[in-house]
């Protein structure tokens, strides 16, 4: 069988100590590891040395033992994936905002493949398949109308946390909600992505309502609710959550985590609120909105803030008039 960790011809490996580590060389902690050695040098190995521990290995015989390793490492053998597709090359390279919206029709189900390798994947499939079968009873033409297009009047930006899926949690289906989801739901005024995405959603797509929603319990919160307001290591994650570590250190000294939980959530709206975007749709006179709502995990409801931004309605909104997907779906 193919393999493709630790496959390479031992004349493509960096020689024992040549002072360059390679990057596929595994190490073993515990060594000498209870994995199968090879025949004639392990043998030879084991009759001389009785290891007390790793320290006592580490002069002498560290080039052997890499050598060691290295043959050790040949018996690792994982099935390698179908070849991958070929790579573009420039001449075939086209902008992906150009490409034509033609959707492909729906392959048929002709039977359900087993993943043996991840059954709890193999459980997503068959859980992914039941439950199209069961919107397909519903509606029929279900499916086949979202290929031609999405016109969701809500762009809901909330956290990325797994119990806070907005389409579940507001009843809704496929195509309701056009959404961005991040640590905190959070739009920082830098961020490229999410200026873009709010971009989108309100001059292209056509939302009306944009909704930041925070929830309660929120992990990334909480982080920088404890974290002190400097002496934290440069992270990617540390960083993101630097405007909410800031904002917990302009609260009060008393404030819960609850508090600084909803604090976020108006920060947040006043960022959209100040976006490029808004202010241009603003400016043009469009009816959108920008709202801060909260999640509460407890109980399963949202609740409004109070902190909406945005023109005074002209009439009464009746864009939100569809009846809600049923729980089943
Ligand atoms: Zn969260």
């Amino acid at each position: 069988m193919s393999t493709y960790i630790n496959s390479r011809p031992m004349s493509n490996r960096t020689p024992s100590g040549s002072g360059t580590r390679d990057p596929f060389h595994f190490t073993y902690p515990s060594f000498p590891a209870p994995l199968p050695i090879p025949s004639s040098k392990s043998s030879s190995f084991l009759s001389q040395q009785q290891p007390q521990s790793s320290q006592s290995l580490s002069s002498t015989n560290d080039s052997f033992l890499e050598e060691l390793i290295d043959d050790m490492t040949l018996s690792v053998s994982v099935p390698i994936p179908p070849s991958s597709p070929a790579v573009h090359t420039p001449a075939e390279y086209r902008n992906p905002l150009d490409f034509p919206v033609t959707p492909k029709p729906a392959p048929e189900i002709v039977k359900r493949e087993p993943m043996s390798r991840w059954p709890e994947l193999d459980a997503l499939m068959w859980s992914n398949l039941k439950w199209a079968e069961r919107v397909n009873e519903a509606e029929p033409k279900f499916f086949e109308a979202t290929t031609e297009g999405q016109a969701p009047k809500i762009l809901w930006m909330g956290c990325a946390d797994s119990r806070v899926p907005e389409t579940v949690l507001l009843g809704r289906k496929p195509g309701d909600v056009f959404v961005q989801r991040n640590v905190a739901n959070q739009f920082q005024p830098d961020d490229t992505s999410s200026n873009a995405l709010l971009n989108y959603a309100v001059m292209f797509v056509g939302c009306t309502h944009i909704i930041v929603a925070g929830h309660t319990c929120c992990g990334g919160c909480i982080a920088a609710y404890e974290s002190p307001r400097t002496g934290n290591p440069d992270t990617h994650l540390h960083n993101f959550l630097a405007p909410i570590i800031k904002l917990r250190h302009e609260l009060p000294e008393e404030s819960s985590v609850d508090d600084l939980i909803e604090a976020n959530v108006k920060l947040n709206v006043e960022n959209v609120a100040n976006s490029q975007t808004m202010q241009e749709a603003w400016g043009k006179g469009m009816q959108v909105y920008v709202h801060g709502w909260m999640y509460d995990l407890g109980s399963g409801r949202v609740r409004d803030l109070g902190c909406t931004m945005g023109p005074p309605p002209k009439e009464p909104s009746a864009q939100i008039s569809t009846p809600a997907i049923p729980t089943k779906l």
